[in-house]
């Protein structure tokens, strides 16, 4: 048994639906403004490349609970996504071979300090603050590719107490599945135990200590979270 000098770290997971298998996170790799209302009325040659930045896999939140309400923000914001599980990978992954390398689907949440992001992308700073902090990537349970084939049309639905905020087919992502990963396996080598977080919907908006969030998407796990108080 190797002998740390400190406590070793603990492996991030997800559960698997039907399964006692645990999947292993290793990164969290998310997508960014994938989304526009009235896509198809659009041009897609007028797409932009993707926007693609990590999570730490310890923001992990396993399959719902609760989380903290993070300092440092006043403006904590939801947003729903398709979560892409990854059971192999590759660097330069061809289109047509991209989902050959999807082990299943979930649905999960980025969570966002959103005062935060604004003055970021004002200021030219780092995203950490507004997107890789802790608890912010809260993740169902996973459902293999073998139990609900690859999913590519399905309505993706946040609630928060109850009301709907965000109703989307996921055929609207700008950047399908197969697209993420053959541009993102140009960037970095994807490995198993990637995830993708796909991009979110309109409809983001603020929660508050109390709300409870419930996240769906056809012939997936839903996942509920509550904010909780300020985390201490
Ligand atoms: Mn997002």
């Amino acid at each position: 048994m190797t002998d740390y000098a400190v406590a070793s770290p603990a492996q991030a997971r997800l559960t698997i639906k039907n399964s006692d298998q645990l999947f292993p996170v290793r990164r969290i790799y998310c997508v960014g403004k994938n989304y526009v209302a009235h896509v198809r009325e659009m041009n897609a040659d007028e797409r932009d490349e993707p926007v693609i930045f990590m999570k730490p896999s310890d923001a992990i939140v396993r399959g719902g609970g609760e989380i903290p309400y993070p300092v440092l923000s006043n403006d904590f914001h939801y947003e729903g996504e398709l979560v892409v599980a990854l059971k192999s990978g590759g660097y330069n992954i061809a289109e047509d071979d991209a989902q050959s390398h999807i082990f299943g689907y979930a649905v999960g949440l980025d969570m966002t300090r959103r005062d935060h992001q604004l003055n970021a992308i004002e200021k030219g700073l780092p995203w950490e603050i507004t997107k890789a902090f802790d608890h912010s990537a809260p993740v169902g349970t996973l459902t293999r590719v073998e139990d609900v084939g690859h999913v590519n049309d399905a309505v993706l639905r946040l609630s928060v107490n109850g009301d709907t905020r965000q109703d989307a087919n996921v055929n609207l992502m700008l950047w399908n599945t197969k697209e993420i990963i053959a541009r993102l396996s140009q960037q970095h080598r994807l490995m198993p135990g990637d995830i993708i977080m796909t991009g979110t919907p309109a409809g983001v908006g603020a929660v508050q200590t109390g709300d409870k969030i419930t996240l769906t998407c056809d012939g997936l796990e839903a996942l509920s979270i509550s904010i909780g108080g300020l985390a201490a």
